[in-house]
């Protein structure tokens, strides 16, 4: 299993592409990357014939696809400074740098 930036992510990766969801850390809403398409796609029953080629072909690109969308993801949400979590737009406070839950804690809701 892969680590995300976010706790919890989807992995919509297919034979074709690579794609994923990542889920703000407060309420859940999704932000899914632009898909990567596998670069042997259309040579993937050629591939497929050549034992094991095709799946570490494919995990190494999965790999990189989901290192990448983790750093497009992260300029889509927001990291609280207090608790490290990542969240959407609508649970940060970007005057305090901190989610609506540490801003609600510290009586300064925004
Ligand atoms: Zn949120
Ligand atoms: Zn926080």
């Amino acid at each position: 299993m892969l680590q995300s930036f976010t706790k919890k992510y989807t992995d919509l990766s297919t034979e074709d592409e690579f794609a994923f969801i990542f889920y703000c850390d407060v309420c859940d809403k999704a932000w899914k990357s632009v898909p990567i398409p596998f670069s042997q796609r259309e040579r993937k029953s050629f591939f497929k014939k050549l034992f094991g080629v095709y799946t570490s072909l494919w995990n190494a690109e999965h790999k990189d696809a989901f290192e990448r969308a983790n750093r497009e993801g992260m300029l889509h949400f927001n990291r609280c400074t207090v608790c490290n979590r990542w969240v959407c737009d609508d649970d940060f406070s970007e005057e305090e740098n901190c989610c609506a839950y540490c801003c609600q804690r510290n009586g300064s809701i925004k």
